[in-house]
């Protein structure tokens, strides 16, 4: 393989400018998050400058020694640069999948600032990972000494995984609990396997469990057993809930059959893939195939729709949003990508209600952008007399999510919610008002990311055991 010259000198720009809207095409994509050769790997970490001012790593949440590991990459060391970087990420190659680097890591990359493409970590991060897999240099984390503390972690999300990783390693007994048939969260059964293999999340549940994690599934805390309960039986409760709680529409005709949530049609795609029996998708409920698909919104929940129902055959995919494309939420690398796979975006649209008892099509009432609001966004107005139907024969709701009323449904008023109900938690520690119970992910942030809910695991995990160590039993090793 001839030698890429290292890239060595960029010029610094004196302040961080503005972050330019990525331009990353499809091709672009593929090439970075298909197979990546060990020379594609070793060709991009060596063009890292190695800057000395590593934004890349102060704008990943977990602030992973990317510097270090790229240049261990580039030198062909990659065992090296595995420990480096799973040191500071429990998934690494799921991060290295799925974060929207374009907002972090790589957005902030110093040879992307300078107007040179960014170096793509991501997937430098994934093919590292996925290499450590290849050559059985991931291993569970069975401790070398175990304790008689015993942790519950409620929601086997990425939040609550990385707590159980850690504080297994440390030797505690762990037990996560999951309403969900398996395990993995939002990993498992929301984020499509187009952009998240299945295989990748199971593997690290089963890793796991071998390292001794018990893992309760089809137990509904609140229902199953009680909130209080959970308490009773481990000496520290972790909650890692996330958001569920879909946010509706209210227009005439939304609760016609056909218009459906985006949480329901995503679970049941993501069932299929493991070959579940899903009715719902086999009576066509859920299923986009030869269907005009009409998604509302214009997250990245909504890009996951549009994309999922590209490749189930959809005979046309149109994404409805009451903004312009530059005001989307979601990335612009997915609303990129979504667009290269024939996604039509219908910008500055919202929909007034629905026609049919089944659905036909949805009433769009055309959108402008007028003057900014509080927060200094420009705030969509009514265009009058620009209504039209846009013909659909299933609709998705992709408007967000809201945490579950907790303490209600858990019987727990002690625990204090915020006025969007999400959990109040110490924001280094994440211990709640109650004492040894704490909240970590989703059900904290509100809707957020793997990254953040993985950080967040992994500071409960430290803070408890700062406190097992304050009082004497970590010392006692
Ligand atoms: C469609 C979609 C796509 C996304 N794509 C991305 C992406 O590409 N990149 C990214 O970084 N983030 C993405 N996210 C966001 C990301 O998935 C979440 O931020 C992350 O999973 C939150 O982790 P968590 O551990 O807090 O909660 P979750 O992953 O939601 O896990 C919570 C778990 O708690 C369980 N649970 C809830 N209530 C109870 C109860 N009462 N009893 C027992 N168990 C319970 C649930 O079954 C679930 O398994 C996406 C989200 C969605 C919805
Ligand atoms: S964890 Fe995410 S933000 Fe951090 S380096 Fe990896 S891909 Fe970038």
């Amino acid at each position: 393989m001839a030698k890429q010259p290292m890239l060595k000198f960029v010029s610094l720009p004196k302040e961080m400018p503005q972050k330019r809207p990525p331009t990353l095409r499809k091709a672009d994509f593929d090439e970075i998050y298909g197979e990546y050769a060990r020379e594609k790997a070793a060709e991009q970490a060596g063009r890292c400058s190695q800057c000395g001012v590593p934004y890349c790593q102060s704008h990943c949440p977990l602030h992973n020694n990317i510097p270090d590991w790229l240049k261990l990459t580039a030198e062909g060391r990659l065992q090296e640069a595995y420990e480096i970087s799973q040191a500071t990420n429990t998934f690494p190659e799921i991060c290295g999948r799925i974060c929207p680097q374009d907002r972090l890591c790589e957005g902030n990359c110093v040879i992307e600032q300078s107007g040179h493409g960014t170096v793509t970590i991501g997937s430098v991060e994934k093919y590292i990972t996925d290499t450590a897999w290849d050559q059985g240099w991931v291993k569970p984390g069975i401790p070398s000494v175990e304790r008689a503390e015993s942790v519950g972690i409620i929601g086997a999300g990425p939040g609550g995984l990385a707590a159980a990783d850690m504080l297994r390693r440390a030797g505690l007994q762990v037990t996560v609990y999951d309403r969900y048939d398996r395990a993995g969260g939002l990993m498992t059964y929301g984020i499509p396997g187009f952009k998240l293999e299945k295989d990748v999340v199971m593997r690290r549940i089963q890793q796991l469990e071998d390292a001794g994690i018990n893992f309760v599934v089809n137990c509904n805390v609140g229902e199953t057993i009680s909130f209080d309960a959970i308490r009773g039986k481990h000496d520290f409760v972790i909650i890692a809930t996330g958001v569920y709680k879909s946010r509706d529409l209210n227009a005439p005709g939304v609760g016609a059959d056909g218009i459906v949530r985006a949480i329901d049609y995503l679970t049941a795609s993501n069932r299929k893939s493991f070959g579940d029996e899903v009715p719902e998708f086999d009576s066509g409920e859920l299923n986009a195939k030869d269907k005009r698909i009409v998604v509302i919104g214009g997250g990245d929940t909504a890009m996951d729709c549009v994309r999922t129902a590209i490749r189930q055959g959809a005979s046309s995919v149109k994404c409805l949003y009451r903004r312009d494309k530059a005001n989307m939420p979601g990335s612009q690398r997915e609303v990129a990508n979504a667009e290269e796979e024939g996604v039509d975006f219908v910008w500055l649209s919202a929909p007034k209600g629905f026609a049919g008892d089944k659905v036909e099509g949805v009433m769009v009432q055309k959108m402008r952008l007028g003057q900014p609001d509080a927060t200094g966004r420009q705030s969509p107005e009514v265009i009058e007399g620009a209504d039209y139907v846009e013909g659909a024969d299933m609709v998705i709701k992709a408007l967000g999510f809201e945490p579950e009323d907790l303490p209600t449904l858990w019987g727990a008023p002690e625990l204090e919610v915020t006025r969007w109900g999400t959990i109040k938690a110490n924001f280094r520690t994440h211990e709640t008002q109650i004492p040894d119970v704490y909240a970590v992910g989703d059900i904290v942030r509100g809707a957020s990311l793997v990254v953040w809910a993985i950080r967040d695991g992994r500071e409960a995990a430290e803070a408890i055991l700062e406190k097992l160590a304050v009082s004497g039993a970590v010392a006692a090793e």
